[in-house]
């Protein structure tokens, strides 16, 4: 008795007591902010796949229990699978519309990636408290080098696209065509480190768009990322010729600057570079990783890509590097396929209107997605007068209907990891929050994705490309509802910034 007695009354002069009593009493209220019930809890990094409940609190996951929960909202997902909310390593629709497009597709975190931007402070100041979803972007290589041969700095807007296309892919454009001094070489490396400092997730590279940029400038540029651990994403240069043993060269160039530096990485859209040789760069990007090569890949679920009509990638000599001719280049606003005269007039009249390039082979496609280790990414682009290209809509629910349901590719809980844990791995060195991301497991972000595995599905087409995915009922950000019963909430912004160093 003495010592129990001695043993309370230590407890009390701790203050202890409150704590023990505590979750006694917290069962008669609402132990949670929101429940999720009798859900397919699918978490691919732990292989977890059970029917279980899930209680939020604070924006993240608190419990994942078989036991009876309560919490002050509950949504019912029987029949529904729970999964990390997707993570989206490529969209360029940093713009609202994009956002919830993205958001009807499951994305909770949708980051500028491959063309990055810079300055990087205003491009996170200007969305904070403004956004349904997550955001974030790397810093921009083409963005640094019109800095440096103009003066002219991004437009940190929060309403429309962060790059204006038609400013930011012209051809014959003296940032992009022209080599860099030494002097503008180490200029260039400083804004690089300042935009890492300034919150920064590495740095974007659009290689083919810079003609410009020597292998001298990329090789410095990764010396100087690797310390920093910031990745380089990158679309590869254009391949040497249409011989499709030439399209090996630019992944080789990443693969070799990454061993000799220590630098990671990602090289996007693995499907319109690789083109009829997806096979063989995902072999050597094997090869490379299984011997300590920090080197990684995405890609989108469709057969046709999209750029800018006045870009560097149409420059003469389009046809050999990319495989295609006039007749594969479809105008969105009339679904037109074009002619040598009519890409003249519109690569004239308009040359940052958007086109759909239908040059890539289905099994190439395929081949990608269900490949260990690829990532899914969109390339989401902005839409102008609703047309473009459908995968800022759609290609996360395509993933889930045509290559797991329909074609039985790859497993759902393959796909999920493409979508979520993989993702979010390859920005942890950088952004240690990503740790948080990706996952369904106590203690993470309550970014989740609520769908139905039997009728999830993208409806966004050529002809269409705004439609929004079916069968996604609930889409939460930091555990609030962006999408509830497959409907948008218009009012709601939890979303916030992806940060490196964060
Ligand atoms: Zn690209």
């Amino acid at each position: 008795m003495k010592l129990r007695r001695l043993f309370i009354g230590t407890l009390v002069r701790l203050g202890l007591v409150g704590v023990l009593i505590w979750p006694a009493l917290a069962v008669a209220a609402p132990a949670y902010d929101l429940v999720i019930l009798h859900g397919r809890v699918m978490d691919p990094e732990t292989g977890r796949d059970q029917i279980a409940n899930l209680g939020i609190r604070k924006g993240r996951i608190a419990v994942i229990s078989t036991r009876p929960l309560a919490g002050a909202q509950t949504i019912e997902a029987k029949g529904l699978v729970v999964a990390p909310g997707f993570i989206d390593l490529h969209s360029h629709a940093q713009y609202a519309f994009g956002y919830d497009q993205q958001a009807r597709d499951g994305v909770t975190t949708a980051l500028e990636l491959e063309a990055g931007v810079y300055p990087v402070a205003p491009f996170y100041a200007v969305r904070a408290g403004h956004t349904r979803i997550n955001y974030g972007a790397s810093v921009g290589l083409q963005s640094i080098r019109v800095k440096l041969k103009t003066g002219i700095e991004d437009p940190p807007t929060a309403t429309a696209p962060v790059n204006h296309w038609a400013d930011i892919l012209p051809r014959k454009a003296e940032w992009a065509e022209s080599a860099l001094s030494p002097d503008e070489m180490t200029k260039e490396q400083a804004l690089f480190r300042q935009g890492i400092a300034d919150g920064g997730l590495g740095l974007g590279v659009l290689y083919e768009y810079l003609p410009g940029l020597g292998r001298d400038e990329l090789y410095a540029l990764m010396k100087v990322a690797a310390p920093l651990k910031a990745p380089l994403f990158v679309h590869a240069r254009a391949a040497a010729a249409a011989d499709p043993s030439h399209l090996l060269d630019p992944i080789q160039e990443l693969v070799a600057d990454a061993a000799a530096t220590g630098a990671a990485v990602h090289v996007c859209h693995i499907g319109s570079k690789g083109l009829g040789s997806v096979g063989e760069l995902l072999d050597l990007m094997d090869g490379a990783r299984a011997r300590g090569v920090d080197i990684t890949t995405e890609v989108y679920p469709y057969d046709a890509g999209s750029t800018a009509i006045g870009s560097a990638l149409f420059n003469p000599g389009w046809q050999a590097h990319i495989g295609g001719s006039f007749g594969d280049i479809e105008w969105p606003p009339t679904g037109e396929r074009l002619t040598e005269q009519s890409f003249a007039q519109h690569r004239a009249d308009t040359p940052g209107a958007m086109v759909i390039l239908h040059t890539i082979p289905d099994p190439s496609v395929t081949l990608a997605v269900a490949h260990p280790g690829v990532m899914i990414a969109s390339d989401a682009v902005p839409y102008v007068d609703g047309k473009g290209h459908p995968r800022g809509t759609g290609t996360f629910a395509r993933v889930l209907g045509v290559y797991v349901r329909q074609k039985h590719a790859l497993t759902l809980m393959e796909a999920l990891g493409k979508m979520t844990v993989l993702p979010a791995k390859r920005l942890e060195a950088i952004a240690p929050a990503m740790r948080r991301k990706g996952r369904v497991q106590v203690g993470a972000d309550a970014d989740l994705a609520v769908f139905d595995p039997a009728t999830v599905a993208d409806r966004a087409t050529y002809r269409h490309p705004t439609e929004p995915s079916q069968g996604i009922a609930y889409v939460l950000v930091g555990g609030i509802a962006v999408v509830d019963h497959g409907a948008l909430q218009s009012k709601v912004f939890p979303g916030k910034g992806v940060r490196g160093g964060s």
